[in-house]
């Protein structure tokens, strides 16, 4: 009805399928139906006891009120430091962007470097808002297939051959989402040296950065000659199981974090301040909470990894990072999203089918195991028993 008032730039925006799915289970619970989550990626673990105080400390002390859009310089100095310790970075106040979430770094920056017809190498299946935002941005989203086969890696020769006059960023997830796949550092060197040759910008996205169980992943940013051409994207919401704060940043060349930073003057003005103080304390404070969630999630991912591939027709690799995986259920001869559908409905399953994630997720599924073992287990014995009786009805 609205149509002819709404400009063509947010007609092309999309979601994320996960909260359509979740208010879909929400309504099912709404009407007493029992549901197990798979679907939402955010930690299921509290945020640790010191940052919530140290919230409602500065709340308290009456950090109320509007502040730099740029972030505290405090906490900007903090994520310098957090970022030379965790990456091996040396970054500058003036290059750090705080943001509400770091979902808007990912906004700020398509807006601020792709124009109508630039092409945007991203990753498919990857997350839902960067193929949206390039549309969003008149851009041009040009796909890097990650296939099962390659462990979910892109591939660089793909990568070569894809580049074009008209490319000007290319954007990477590692660990990723929704794989748990991980680039390797011999994978970061050789896009390195492609995106150097062909004179583009990358986005890293390295929000799961902290959950990688193959040790401590490269940052791309860290390798020579690509700080001034990275914009490195982190967040607190994964690491400090912070989803609902909404704290995020990204590091990225003075003049870019200018213009990023004049994007959220625009949009927001400012990240609360008390928000970025509970943020100083989960970049200053213990990290045993972060160390406890990785070592939980290699527990739950192995259970969920075996479980999974016991059911005929999936195949699901052991991923190295983040908490979801990404099974291949093209075995059993039903679509992904039939599979999806039904499992929600008939047996109070939400999950995602993959093709939410790009036409190369379809044929996957994917859960997260930000959830306890014992629903992982009840939840793996529903999804076997719901399969099998899908493929009986056929
Ligand atoms: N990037 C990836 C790959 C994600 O999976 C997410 C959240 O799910 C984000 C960015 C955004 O996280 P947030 O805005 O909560 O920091």
């Amino acid at each position: 009805m609205y149509a002819h008032v709404l400009s063509e730039r947010v007609k092309a925006l999309s979601g994320e399928n996960a909260f359509q799915v979740l208010a879909a289970a929400n309504k099912l619970e709404a009407k007493g139906k029992r549901v197990i989550h798979f679907e939402i990626g955010e930690p299921d673990f509290p945020t640790p006891r010191h940052i919530v105080e140290a919230g409602k400390k500065a709340l308290d002390d009456g950090q109320t009120k509007y502040c730099p859009s740029q972030g505290l310089p405090v906490l900007r100095e903090a994520i310098v430091e957090y970022t030379a310790k965790y990456k091996g970075i040396t970054a500058r106040p003036e290059e750090v962007v705080v943001a509400p979430g770091g979902k808007p770094i990912i906004f700020y920056t398509i807006c601020a470097l792709v124009n109508p017809g630039d092409e945007v190498l991203y990753p498919n299946p990857g997350f839902p808002t960067y193929e949206s935002v390039i549309k969003y941005a008149g851009g041009v989203p040009v796909p890097l297939v990650l296939e099962e086969k390659n462990g979910f890696r892109l591939q660089v020769e793909e990568l070569k051959a894809k580049i074009t006059p008209k490319t000007r960023l290319l954007i990477i997830n590692s660990p990723s989402n929704p794989t748990g796949g991980l680039l390797t550092e011999a994978d970061l060197r050789e896009i390195a040296a492609a995106v150097i040759k062909a004179n583009i910008f990358v986005l890293s996205d390295e929000v799961y950065s902290r959950i990688s169980f193959a040790g401590s992943p490269t940052s791309i940013a860290s390798l020579p000659d690509m700080k001034d051409r990275t914009v490195i994207l982190d967040g607190f919401s994964k690491t400090w199981c912070m989803t609902g704060w909404r704290l995020g940043y990204g590091i990225m060349p003075p003049e870019l974090a200018q213009k990023e930073t004049l994007l959220l003057n625009n949009s927001s003005s400012c990240t609360p301040p008390f928000i970025q103080t509970a943020g100083l304390a989960a970049l200053k404070g213990p990290q045993d909470s972060t160390e406890m969630m990785v070592k939980e999630f290699i527990r739950r991912r192995d259970v969920i990894v075996d479980g999974l591939n016991a059911i005929p027709g999936v195949h699901c690799l052991k991923p190295d990072g983040a908490f979801y995986v990404f099974p291949s259920v093209s075995g059993t001869g039903i679509p992904s999203a039939e599979i999806a559908s039904y499992l929600l409905n008939e047996c109070g399953i939400a999950l995602l089918d993959g093709a939410a994630f790009g036409a190369s997720g379809t044929g996957f599924l994917r859960l997260s195991y930000a959830t306890s073992l014992p629903l992982i287990n009840e939840g793996l014995e529903k999804i076997a028993a719901g399969m099998k009786a899908m493929r009986s009805k056929r």
